[in-house]
């Protein structure tokens, strides 16, 4: 075990990062995520973590290594007084990073009380910038500028560098990667194109339909010149570049062709409280009752870090083999938006 790892898991790594998704709702409905002509049955309110709750598990996990954490959904921006949360975690000692994953929409409203309450980055998730693509992928027609609108608000509240996620789904909006790069790259904003995964059991998802990362990046690199750039840590995730001429940072995450388990470190906690080692498990750990069954936090503790040392998950790994004999799809998969990518 390293110096400052306090826990390990049975692969030898350590946990650094945690996703808290904060709401199952959304105002999207994602055609890879949540497609909408599924029927969803949301969680009633109190089955959600309050603000205590999730700061209380918040500072167990610090406690045990974690130094980056990030709010997601669901849409985490229709979670009512977010910002207060946001203060609570910031507060917690030896956090370092405080983020938050959004679809943008309603960021042009909340970017600058985030950013006085403490948060310090935002990624947003951009599909397309064409609304016909865009209204479609969303499911309802929701409008393009408004997000746009939002990340400029971003950039200015200082919630930055402002990253911008984009999944890639071959013949859905690959046709769009290049000019994608280009309109961020003009606003700084560092844009990882994602490949479209497995995640979930809603979105049909195909091999065909994945396009691979050294592709996307190929096309980018075609015509606006970059170069690679070295990891900073190892559980940093995305194939890194730098524009030639202006120095603004771009990448791709090949979490399907180049999976990297080996390096994961992060858990993740869905809105109900339960506890995932890995973004393709089917099972979580509950952490509601424990708490509000009256948990003190040394039990808390231990039951987090056995749950982290009893961690032996890495599916994209074994993504190939499964494809291979076909079955992928034979155990059901926590969804996206219940835990939040
Ligand atoms: N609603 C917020 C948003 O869209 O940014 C946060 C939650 S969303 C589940 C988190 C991230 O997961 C988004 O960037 C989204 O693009 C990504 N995601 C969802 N489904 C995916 C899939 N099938 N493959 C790859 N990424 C996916
Ligand atoms: Fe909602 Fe985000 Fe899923 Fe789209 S990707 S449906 S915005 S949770
Ligand atoms: Fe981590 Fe699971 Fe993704 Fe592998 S498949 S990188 S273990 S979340």
């Amino acid at each position: 075990m390293t110096e400052n790892r306090v826990v390990e898991d049975r692969l030898g790594r350590g946990l650094d990062d945690l996703r808290i998704s904060v709401i199952d709702r959304c105002n999207f409905r994602c055609t890879f995520c949540m497609p909408a002509d599924q029927t969803y049955t949301f969680l009633p309110r109190r089955e959600i973590l309050t603000f205590e709750e999730l700061t209380r598990i918040a500072i167990i996990f610090v406690e045990l290594g974690v130094r980056k954490i990030r709010l997601t959904g669901g849409e985490p921006l229709l979670r009512r007084e977010l910002e207060r949360l946001v203060a609570m975690l910031k507060a917690i000692p030896g956090l370092e990073d405080l983020a938050l994953t959004t679809n943008g929409f309603l960021l042009k409203d909340q970017a600058r009380t985030l950013a006085d309450a403490g948060l310090d980055r935002v990624t947003v998730s951009v599909e397309s910038l064409d609304q016909e693509v865009f209204g479609k992928i969303n499911g309802l027609g929701m409008p393009i500028a408004k997000v746009l609108e939002g990340i400029d608000a971003a950039v200015d509240a200082g919630l930055g560098p402002v990253k911008i996620n984009t999944v890639v789904m071959r013949g859905v909006n690959d046709h769009e990667i290049v000019s994608i790069a280009r309109y961020f790259k003009e606003r700084r904003c560092i844009v990882r194109f994602i490949e479209f995964m497995d995640v979930g059991n809603l979105n049909e998802w195909q091999a065909e339909n994945v396009l691979d990362a050294r592709t996307i990046m190929g096309r980018i690199g075609a015509e606006l010149p970059m170069e690679p750039l070295r990891r900073e840590r190892p559980s940093d995730v995305a194939l890194r570049y730098r524009y030639l001429d202006d120095g603004v940072e771009v990448g791709a995450i090949a979490s399907i062709t180049e999976p990297f388990c080996g390096d994961c470190t992060r858990a993740r906690v869905s809105s109900e409280g339960r506890l995932y080692t890995c973004l393709f498990a089917n099972q979580g750990t509950d952490m509601k009752d424990l708490l509000r069954g009256g948990v003190t936090d040394d039990d808390l503790r231990k039951r987090i870090a056995a749950v982290w040392r009893s961690r032996a998950d890495r599916y994209s790994e074994l993504r190939n083999d499964r494809l291979a004999s076909g079955q992928l799809f034979s155990e059901p998969k926590v969804e996206m938006f219940r835990i939040g990518g």
